[in-house]
């Protein structure tokens, strides 16, 4: 029976080894990190077609039970002013509203869920390479010298996947975006986002977002305008020095930003925004890559881990379909490259949006303004922009050929 190997335990290694099972393949998956890895008030958003990717596997009931749902967004513009509200992407009429969690509980479960189904999870293992062994067979070379035999590899391994690089060595490397998103979370009271509300704001000096869940916990993100931090450096930033740089960054603002980000403890994290246009290489014979590894996005759409889990069921229905790896990995890149890289194109696009001066930001406001009025007249989404993003749908039963 063939075995596959997954590299990487985040969103699409459990959710890629859930489908394969699903699909009569045995896969485990084998993470760097220690079980239990954390950080700080990162939080994610999945939509409507990353959720209906997981219920294709009948995996979507732990990330429902620990997420919340909203289904409104509201603009405010630098001034605090009011732009406009309306129903978010995905909100549609099937009631599929976006979600909201802490990306350590979105892992937790989605490990909990892979080993209730009797998935292994081995914890520490940290791909260094990978070898051919005997009778064709793929060896994955651990950090902390052990191995793991397989037929196939799946590198999950996200962002800066050493699987991709082993597949191709000349592979692109992620390219700093110009930002840095600084996400936090607070029960501080006194600064909850309107209920079901995703509260969005355009500061003068970068981009601001807040949700407030059942429990009164307010999560928030700020995307600044930033050269890249240093890996090294970034390690020695405390909650305290990215929460002045978010409170200084949108003192000038008459929005609630400031004040909100001074009022958060040490639920603070600071991330470089990173992405790939295009991964030229997506696959060998015996090794493949999903999420992140083959196309890292930008924050800004909020869409990888939704890609992640899209690619994890869809590659399954290609390896349960068709004859062998080869066909399967090169059906697989065929269904999924133009979607994944125009969305990596896109959120790219978002993170270039920040205006500088006062005329560009009042021409900013009107088309806010002018966006959300027409798509109160006619229907959310009229240019269909988010339509073919959050529309998509991934059928289970269709056979791939
Ligand atoms: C600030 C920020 C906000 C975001 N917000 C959203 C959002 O709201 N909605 C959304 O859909 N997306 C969002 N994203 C993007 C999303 O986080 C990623 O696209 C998603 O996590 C990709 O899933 P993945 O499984 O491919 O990679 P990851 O989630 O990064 O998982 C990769 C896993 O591989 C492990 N790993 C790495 N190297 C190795 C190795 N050598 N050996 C073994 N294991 C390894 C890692 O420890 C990790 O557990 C955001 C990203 C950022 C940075």
């Amino acid at each position: 029976m063939t075995h596959v190997l997954i590299i990487g335990g985040g969103i699409a290694g459990p959710v890629t080894a859930m489908a394969l099972r699903r699909a009569g393949i045995e896969a485990s998956v084998h993470e760097a990190y220690p079980r239990g890895a954390d950080r700080a008030g990162a939080f994610l958003v999945l939509f409507a077609n990353g959720l209906a990717a997981l219920a294709a596997i009948g995996a979507d009931a732990p990330v429902l039970d620990h997420s919340f749902p909203s289904g409104t967004v509201e603009y405010l513009g630098d001034t605090g002013r009011t732009l406009g509200v309306r129903p978010l992407a995905g909100a549609g009429p099937d009631g599929t509203a976006p979600r909201t969690l802490p990306r350590a509980v979105l892992h937790r479960v989605l490990r909990e869920e892979a080993a209730r189904r009797g998935i292994p999870l081995a914890y520490g293992r940290r791909l260094v390479d990978v070898v051919r062994g005997p009778g064709g067979k793929v060896v994955a070379v651990f950090a902390d010298g052990s191995r793991a035999e397989g037929d196939l590899i799946i590198g999950a391994d996200g962002l800066h996947s050493r699987t991709r690089r082993v597949l191709d060595p000349d592979a692109p490397r992620p390219r700093h975006t110009g930002q840095v998103t600084v996400c936090g979370r607070t029960r501080a009271p006194g600064h909850a986002a309107p209920p079901g509300t995703y509260r969005m704001m355009y500061g003068k000096h970068g981009f601001f977002g807040q949700v407030t869940g059942p429990d009164a916990t307010t999560y928030w993100f700020a995307n600044l305008p930033a050269p890249e931090v240093p890996r090294a450096a970034l390690a020695g930033y405390t909650p305290d020095r990215w929460r002045r740089r978010v409170t200084e960054a949108f003192a000038d603002d008459g929005t609630p930003a400031a004040a909100l980000a001074a009022a958060t403890g040490d639920d603070i994290v600071g991330i470089n925004g990173y992405d790939i246009a295009s991964v030229p290489v997506w696959h060998d014979d015996r090794t493949v890559l999903v999420g992140d590894a083959a196309h890292a996005t930008a924050p800004n759409a909020a869409q990888g881990a939704s890609m992640a889990i899209e690619d994890g069921v869809v590659l399954a229905r290609c390896l349960r379909d068709l004859p062998d790896a080869g066909q399967a990995f090169a059906a697989y890149e065929r269904l999924r490259r133009e979607r994944v890289e125009r969305i990596v194109a896109l959120s790219a696009a978002m993170a270039d949006r920040i205006v500088r001066t006062e005329g560009e930001r009042r021409v900013r406001d009107a088309e806010v303004e002018r966006r959300l009025a027409a798509d109160a007249r006619d229907a959310p989404d009229t240019d269909g922009s988010a339509d073919w993003i959050t529309g998509y749908r991934v059928d289970w039963e269709e056979k791939v050929c």
